[in-house]
């Protein structure tokens, strides 16, 4: 018999879902700092910094599971598949994820694996990238006489290459702030199906590098000359972009002594 074929039962691990925040260790929330102090075992992804990292015992066991080509990393089965085995085993972990695991982190795959396997499960919250950049940057994603509403989107293309499934004309609506997220390849195709769908040229736009951490950088311009401002400065991921006339308050509202 297969570990996998084992049922959850009272010897089963718990599984705590934590969202580690934007970048600085400080966001991180004090649950999570909790759960982290508390920790035997760790899952861990590309984006939760070695600061957070530190914040568990010595003693826990840190296995890193992401995304990053240069380092060893599971498919999202796999990974999926080693938490089930792991908690079956009788062995409870912290799977750590950047930002908000139910925000483009893929924790609500795992969150139904779990419920599916019952095992037990508790998520914590964290602060999202956009979050972070927008109070780093000094972006208020909403403001009452700019945007009424706020779209979070992924800029990732479509598996087969051809494009991005978004509903461009939605996106494209007056009165609202887009932060699309994993954008950062396509921001130039981004940008030109935004002006297609009707959002006039000159909107202001942002892009938001590495946000909350010590070397965050944002570059501003409009959805028709930041694509080529971010190919200039050599923007690379993490990175988010944000559209919208609110993006138009950062001079105002960036933090003083911030670099860029
Ligand atoms: N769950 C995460 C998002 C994971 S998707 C969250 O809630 O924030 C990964 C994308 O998040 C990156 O491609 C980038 O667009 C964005 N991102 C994550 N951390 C970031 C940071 N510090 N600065 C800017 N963008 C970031």
């Amino acid at each position: 018999m297969m570990v996998s074929d084992i049922p959850a039962g009272p010897a089963c691990g718990r599984v705590t879902l934590l969202g580690a925040g934007p970048g600085d260790p400080e966001l991180l929330t004090i649950k999570g700092l909790k759960a982290l102090q508390g920790a035997s075992l760790l899952l861990y992804d590309a984006l939760v910094s070695d600061e957070i990292l530190a914040l568990a015992p010595a003693s826990a066991e840190r296995l890193y599971v992401g995304k990053q080509a240069s380092r060893h990393a599971l498919p999202q089965d796999e990974i999926i598949a080693l938490m089930l085995r792991l908690a079956r085993e009788g062995r409870s972990l912290v799977r750590l994820k950047g930002g908000d695991g139910y925000i483009f982190g893929r924790g609500g795959e795992e969150a139904i694996a779990l419920a599916e396997a019952g095992v037990p499960f508790d998520v914590i919250p964290g602060l999202s990238a956009a979050q972070g950049a927008g109070a780093s940057a000094g972006i208020p994603l909403t403001h009452r006489d700019h945007a009424a509403a706020l779209v979070f989107a992924t800029g990732h293309l479509r598996a087969d290459g051809q494009g991005i499934d978004l509903d461009w004309a939605a996106l494209a609506r007056p009165r609202q702030t887009l932060v699309i997220y994993m954008g950062v390849g396509t921001l130039a195709l981004i940008c030109r199906e935004l002006v297609a769908h009707g959002l006039p040229a000159d909107t202001p736009a942002a892009v938001v590098e590495r946000a909350t951490l010590p070397d965050e950088r944002c570059i501003t311009g409009t959805v028709t000359t930041l694509p080529q401002l971010a190919l200039e400065q050599r923007v690379r991921t993490p990175a988010l972009i944000v559209v919208g006339s609110v993006v138009g308050l950062r001079p105002l509202l960036r933090q003083a002594g911030a670099a860029t």
